[in-house]
C-alpha cells in the first residue's frame, strides 16, 4: 500500500517535471462542452497568473459574449500583434519607430536607465522621479538557461553610449543574482567609456523584482542611486 503511494507520488512529480508527459496529459484534456471550449481554456491557462479555475471563468465570459464584443476582443489581440514593436533606440514596446519617451525633447538623452523588461519602464515612470531615457535589455544574463549577451540588447546599449554621448547609466536591473550579474557585465563592458555608472539604491529588497516595488520606493531608489 505504502509502495503504491510512493510510486504514484513520484509519477506525478515526474510528469510535472517532464514537459512531454505533461503535454500528453494536456492533450487528453476534454470538456463536456466540446473541444472548442477545451482549447480556449488551454490557451487562457497558459497566461501568467491564470490558473485552471480562472481560465474556465474567462472561457465562460467569452462563451457569453455577443458576436460584436467577441469581434472587438479578437481585433484588439490582432492589433497588438500587428502593431507593437520595439523602439529602435531604447527597445521599449511601442507602435512607432521611436517611442514617446525617446521622442520627448524634455527627457534628458544623456541619462539612460537600464531595465530588464518593458514593464519596468512602466513602474519607473509611475514613480514620477525620473527624467532621463531608458534602455530595455529584454531579459537578463542567465548562463544556465542559455541566455548570453547576444540574446539581449547589450550591444545596442554600448553603441548608444558611444554614439549619443551618454553621461550616466542607471542600472535598474532587478536586485537578484542574475540582475546583479547583468549589471556587472555591462559595467565591465563600459569600463573604458566616459560614462558614470550608478545602481538603484537598495531600498528594493534583494531578490525582489522592480515590478512589485511601490512608487515611493522606486522614487527613493532612483534619487538615492549610488556609484556602481
Ligand atoms: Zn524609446
Amino acid at each position: 500500500m505504502e509502495t503504491t503511494f510512493v510510486r504514484l507520488e513520484s509519477l506525478t512529480y515526474f510528469s510535472l517535471r517532464n514537459s512531454s508527459i505533461k503535454e500528453y496529459f494536456m492533450e487528453e484534456q476534454t470538456h463536456p462542452y466540446g473541444p472548442s471550449v477545451a482549447a480556449l481554456i488551454e490557451e487562457f491557462a497558459k497566461m501568467p497568473g491564470i490558473g485552471r479555475k480562472s481560465a474556465e471563468r474567462l472561457t465562460q465570459y467569452v462563451v457569453n459574449l455577443d458576436r460584436p464584443s467577441a469581434g472587438a476582443l479578437i481585433k484588439a489581440i490582432d492589433s497588438v500583434k500587428r502593431n507593437i514593436k520595439r523602439c529602435s533606440n531604447c527597445f521599449v514596446l511601442t507602435e512607432s519607430e521611436l517611442c514617446d519617451i525617446c521622442k520627448d525633447s524634455k527627457r534628458e538623452p544623456t541619462l539612460v536607465c537600464v531595465v530588464e523588461q518593458p514593464k519596468d519602464v512602466i513602474s519607473l515612470e509611475a514613480s514620477g522621479a525620473y527624467e532621463g531615457q531608458y534602455h530595455v535589455l529584454h531579459g537578463c544574463l542567465s548562463p544556465l538557461n542559455g541566455i548570453g549577451p547576444e540574446k539581449l540588447t547589450i550591444n545596442a546599449l554600448v553603441q548608444r553610449v558611444k554614439s549619443q554621448g551618454v553621461k550616466e547609466i542607471v542600472m535598474a536591473t532587478n536586485p537578484t543574482l542574475e540582475g546583479d550579474g547583468t549589471a556587472l557585465f555591462i559595467s565591465n563592458l563600459l569600463a573604458d567609456e566616459e560614462v558614470t555608472i550608478t545602481r538603484l539604491a537598495r531600498g528594493i529588497a534583494s531578490g525582489s523584482v522592480l515590478e512589485f516595488a511601490n512608487r515611493e520606493m522606486l522614487a527613493d531608489a532612483l534619487r538615492g542611486r549610488q556609484a556602481f
